[in-house]
């Protein structure tokens, strides 16, 4: 009895191993033969730039893929279609049907569009996405939009940035006066209280800002960014926590008519492909700021210093001045606010018992 089930068992084996090896690739799609579409979407970052550029690209493939080539997005660098500051008006016109970019870059017509990038001393990238997804935010981020005719979806994350790159050591708040520093929007109104002097450049400007003197100080993004700028060649000292931009989300905006013109599956698609790129890019800062922050310190022989908590409480202090000055006479920017600060308040409570608690833990000797 024993022999004839060995000899079923080893049957059975050889069976299961023939079925198995008739198991090829499936390459069909099951909607092949349907319409096909070719979308444009222009972003406000040179063409495939490390990080903040790619998201555009993986949301392009991510569509290609999932509707098995039928929708094709060509992505377009800053200028190659539309200068960088003109992504808003040109999808929210119709002339392009998609975009990629910050929001706070449009707060001259849109306020709240600010909470919806980053503001100092806020929400970091997991805490952007819980208000974002199950806080309120990306419905009142639509509502915000909606009489440009767009549709914004969050579409990456850097994670917290670093506080910047400065020519000297920074000690005391003392040190911060009259230091002209890069840095744009809010925090640039902040470092003015503080005492310094705000210059605004874009990003492949600070370089040569750095080196000729124009400014004392640049902040870009962090590590993974900010080496390949090479801002280390003429900045000694890289100074952290990015207050400023603790989780700094990215944004695709769609054209409102051009998305509700696709069929129902390809308007999901488009919604998920963009949640896929938003995680996407957190993780590759994730895994390459470290790599680049090694190198910078190890190979460059980069001064990492932390601002004095002196200057952090300052600047925070100084910040939740700012913040209701900003807000002041604007209906949507202040419901926006009061949101955004409810869930922070929220999540900072339980985040101090889990992320932070469990991060000092870590660290613990
Ligand atoms: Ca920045």
């Amino acid at each position: 009895m024993k022999r004839y089930a060995v000899l079923i068992g080893v049957l059975v084996v050889m069976v299961s191993c023939s079925e198995a090896e008739k198991v090829v690739a499936d390459d069909t799609c099951l909607s092949n033969g349907g319409k096909s579409y070719k979308w444009n979407m222009v972003t406000t970052w040179p063409k495939n730039f490390p990080g903040l550029g790619m998201a555009g690209e993986n949301f392009s493939q991510y569509v290609d893929e999932m509707t098995c080539g039928q929708m094709k997005i060509k992505v377009y660098g800053a200028g190659e279609l539309v200068p960088a500051m003109g992504v808003f008006d040109a999808v929210s016109q119709g002339n392009v049907q998609l975009g990629h970019g910050a929001s706070y870059y449009w707060t001259g017509k849109v306020k709240s569009s600010q909470f919806f990038t980053a503001i100092p001393f806020g929400l970091t990238a997991q805490e952007m996405n819980g208000w974002l997804h199950y806080g309120g935010g990306l419905e009142l981020w639509q509502e915000a939009y909606e009489p440009f005719n767009l549709v914004p979806l969050a579409g990456g994350n850097t994670g917290v940035q670093m506080a910047g790159w400065f020519n000297k050591e920074i000690n005391s708040m003392e040190d911060l006066k009259g230091i002209k520093m890069r840095i744009p929007g809010l925090a640039g109104e902040i470092f003015t209280r503080a005492g310094g002097e705000t210059v605004q450049l874009p990003g492949n400007e600070i370089f040569l800002a750095l080196q000729q003197g124009v400014v004392d100080a640049a902040e870009w993004v962090g590590p993974y960014n900010d080496l390949t700028f090479g801002f280390h060649q003429v900045a000694k000292y890289y100074y952290y926590p990015g207050w400023h931009e603790p989780g700094s989300t990215l944004e695709i905006i769609i054209n409102k008519d051009a998305l509700m013109s696709l069929p129902k599956d390809l308007q999901a698609i488009m919604k998920y492909a963009a949640k896929a790129a938003n995680q996407e890019m957190l993780d590759e800062y994730t895994a390459r700021n470290n790599q680049a922050l090694t190198e910078l310190t190890e190979k460059h022989d980069v001064k990492l210093r932390k601002l004095p908590d002196e200057v952090l409480i300052a600047l925070r202090d100084i910040s939740e001045d700012v913040m209701i000055d900003f807000i002041e006479g604007d209906e949507m920017a202040t419901r926006v606010y009061n949101s955004y600060v409810a869930f922070k308040d929220q999540v900072i409570s339980y985040h101090r018992i889990s992320e932070k608690a469990y991060i000092d833990t870590r660290e613990l000797d």
